[in-house]
């Protein structure tokens, strides 16, 4: 995947397709082109059937009945129908109670700026304070509920930092308080086992370009049965996706993330264990090449494939000099702006602290000798402390 002078470290910002993946895909951009919703003639039942099979497919992954997924164009639609969906049902349900939504200051920007468009339709919503490492804890949102609390949201693995939140802790809360509960699984989906019906999880987003499926697909999985979780659509039209989500349905983008879902069910125990690894190497020699350097995020309790480091010196000067290095300052998540990263604010890191930051993140393809070599680069461009 990686020539000798290019080394991808940013698979926390997008993984590359599997060329596997892609050629399940293939045929449904050429020979099986029909839309899903033509009933009438056999292009059309090959389209349905390949949605419902990687319907079948993600369902599995995650725990799910296939009636229960249902496809969008990524984790920033699921986010976005997952808050304004529920509340519009609830204000529909109820039009005068009022609804105050808990999350925190280290969620993605589509939650984030979402739960902050809904304040300004007067929902309340607190942005809860993280521990040292990232993570909510379960007394800090136990103690911010209010009897009119509605909704958690509550990231399960941080995209920049990689610390992972107790999410069964949080689903167990909402479901002894009768409060939905709604988790962004974007990093998290294929990095560790999950099952929502167990877990009691009523709303999940993730997306197919975090684990090796193409760009502009994902999923909400909506809860079908204890309780039935209902949401109003966030995209209203000729009532795709069984009147939830309208829009002709992307068949090669469901088949691809059906076929990343059935590879990362496969492969998830293995995959992991390695990347596990080859993170924690990565993290002693980073230690060993450059004196003082810092870990972000919980030490142990993290993604197996980031590693978010504070260094000695600036990035901004630092980049030019790795620039066959594919690495991520803050979160590569935004549209480039130089704003500090509010995850690393809501970490306590200062504006400085954070424009010493970098995201490195592995993934499939990356190699032993590559994050050795990563940390030679490193090593070399980074200005070395008088001692
Ligand atoms: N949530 C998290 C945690 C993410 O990492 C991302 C992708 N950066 C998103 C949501 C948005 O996903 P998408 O790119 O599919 O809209």
């Amino acid at each position: 995947m990686n020539s000798d002078a290019y080394i991808y470290l940013d698979y926390n910002a997008t993984t590359p397709v599997d060329p596997e993946i892609f050629s399940e895909m293939e045929p449904y951009f050429k020979e099986h082109f029909g839309n899903p919703a033509s009933a009438g003639h056999p292009w059309g039942w090959k389209a349905e059937n390949a949605a419902e099979r990687a319907r079948l497919q993600v369902a599995n992954l995650i725990g799910a009945k296939p009636n229960e997924v249902f496809f969008t164009s990524g984790a920033t639609e699921s986010n976005n129908w997952a808050v304004f969906g529920l509340v519009s049902k609830l204000r529909e349900e109820s039009p005068t109670e009022p609804i105050h939504i808990l999350t925190s200051n280290v969620e993605h920007s589509s939650i984030k700026n979402s739960l902050e468009a809904l304040k300004m339709q007067n929902v309340e919503v607190d942005f809860l304070p993280v521990n040292q490492y990232g993570q909510i804890e379960v007394e800090t949102v136990r103690k911010a509920l209010k009897p009119h609390t509605q909704m958690l949201s509550f990231i399960w693995m941080n995209n920049e930092i990689g610390s992972i939140n107790p999410i069964s802790e949080l689903a167990a809360l909402c479901k002894e308080k009768k409060i939905y509960f709604h988790t962004d699984a974007t990093q998290a989906i294929g990095k560790i086992p999950m099952n929502v019906t167990d877990l009691g999880i009523d709303l999940m987003s993730f997306s197919g370009h975090k684990i090796y499926g193409p760009k502009g697909i994902g999923a909400l999985f909506i809860r079908s049965k204890d309780p039935k979780v209902q949401i109003h659509p966030l995209l209203y039209g000729g009532g795709h996706e069984r009147g939830q989500r309208s829009g002709t349905l992307n068949v090669p983008g469901i088949v691809g993330l059906g076929a990343a879902a059935s590879f990362c069910q496969k492969n998830q125990v293995e995959e992991t264990a390695r990347l596990t690894q080859l993170r924690d190497i990565m993290w002693v020699k980073l230690q060993m090449a450059l004196p003082g350097v810092l870990l972000n995020g919980h030490p142990s309790e993290r993604s197996c494939n980031n590693l978010n480091i504070t260094l000695s010196c600036s990035t901004d000067s630092l980049l030019p000099r790795i620039q066959n290095l594919g690495v991520s300052t803050g979160s590569a998540c935004g549209t480039g702006q130089a704003a500090m990263s509010h995850v690393l604010k809501g970490l306590g890191l200062s504006p400085a602290e954070s424009q010493r930051t970098l995201r490195i993140s592995l993934g499939r393809w990356t190699t032993e000798k590559e994050i050795l070599r990563a940390v030679e680069i490193l090593q070399n461009a980074i200005p070395k402390r008088n001692t």
